[in-house]
């Protein structure tokens, strides 16, 4: 049994970046005669962008991908993380904090892997009152080790590279790390195939897992594409949107850059063909761990 998925954040049409992790999940399922959902993280409602969404789905059914079942939008789930959240405060594991990025910085002593680590001032001293509330869990001294399909064995001991998280913001949103653990074991997901910009989170999600009594799935990681600046390609970086037009030579360059070294006849094939390569000769063994050659756009 194999269910993987593509969890797209409508923040703007795809661009190479994302359509990497498309073709990679995608492949990956079909190989493995597994399904392939779609998610919509459309969860941070201040970056989504109106109609990325639906432009995201057009492109997607334009390159000939086929998706199983029906879309998930994380904008209409917040009963479920709510319920989530709940069953970790029960637990005990979650605590309020009132705490500003100002008074964060200048309190921390101690740096993790993302920065200053919270130092948790809201377990020690009340809360102060009338201020908006964040929900965070408490990171505990435990070490979370994976075999990640691509990036080998990974391990994170999450109150010294990590430390407490945020599950719920103070602005009322629910966290990407809540949702995306949530939902995954809402659609029933036994394999994660996504970019290695996401490997240092997944510690944190395995941990959430075992806190809701959630199996684990598998995890892939995928080299990230970057800009002849070594940027990650983004929007932020300006990465172009892909046109449809470009679809076979598009694939094809993904797959390239998968290292699955597609065949010198799909250069004029369909993109039925080259689907029908692609998710046959699908290797995971051949992608490699990281990629330094710049994506010409
Ligand atoms: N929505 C995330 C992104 O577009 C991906 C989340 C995931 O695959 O877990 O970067
Ligand atoms: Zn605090």
């Amino acid at each position: 049994m194999y269910i993987g998925r593509f969890a797209p954040s409508p923040t703007g049409p795809l661009h190479f970046g994302s359509l990497v992790a498309a073709v990679a999940s995608y492949c990956d399922a079909r190989k493995n005669n597994g399904q392939w959902l779609l998610r919509m993280e459309d969860l941070d409602k201040p970056r989504t962008v109106k109609g990325a969404a639906d432009t995201i789905l057009h492109q997607l059914e334009s390159f000939g991908f086929e998706w199983d079942g029906p879309v998930l939008y994380q904008s209409e789930r917040d009963s479920f993380y709510h319920d989530a959240l709940a069953a970790l405060k029960a637990k005990l594991l979650i605590y309020p904090c009132t705490c500003t990025r100002k008074e964060i910085h200048d309190s921390s002593i101690a740096f993790g892997i993302e920065g200053v680590i919270y130092p948790g001032t809201c377990l020690q001293q009340p809360i102060k009152p009338n201020a908006p509330i964040a929900w965070r869990i408490k990171s505990d001294n435990v070490k979370i080790s994976f075999h990640d399909a691509i990036q080998g064995q990974i391990s994170q001991t999450l109150n010294t590279d990590i430390g407490d998280y945020i599950l719920k913001r103070a602005d009322g949103l629910f966290a990407y790390q809540l949702a995306v653990v949530v939902d995954d074991a809402a659609q029933g997901i036994t394999h994660v195939v996504r970019g290695a910009d996401l490997l240092d989170s997944t510690p944190r999600q395995i941990y959430l897992q075992r806190m809701l009594g959630y199996q684990s799935p598998m995890y892939a990681h995928i080299p990230v594409a970057t800009n002849a600046a070594g940027e990650k390609l983004s929007k932020q970086t300006l990465a172009k949107a892909i046109i449809d037009e470009c679809a076979a030579e598009l694939i094809i360059n993904v797959l390239e850059f998968l290292g699955q070294h597609p065949e010198k006849t799909l250069n004029n094939a369909s993109l039925q063909d080259i689907w029908h390569w692609a998710t046959h000769h699908w290797d995971i063994q051949k992608v490699p761990r990281t990629r330094t050659i710049p994506v010409q756009l």
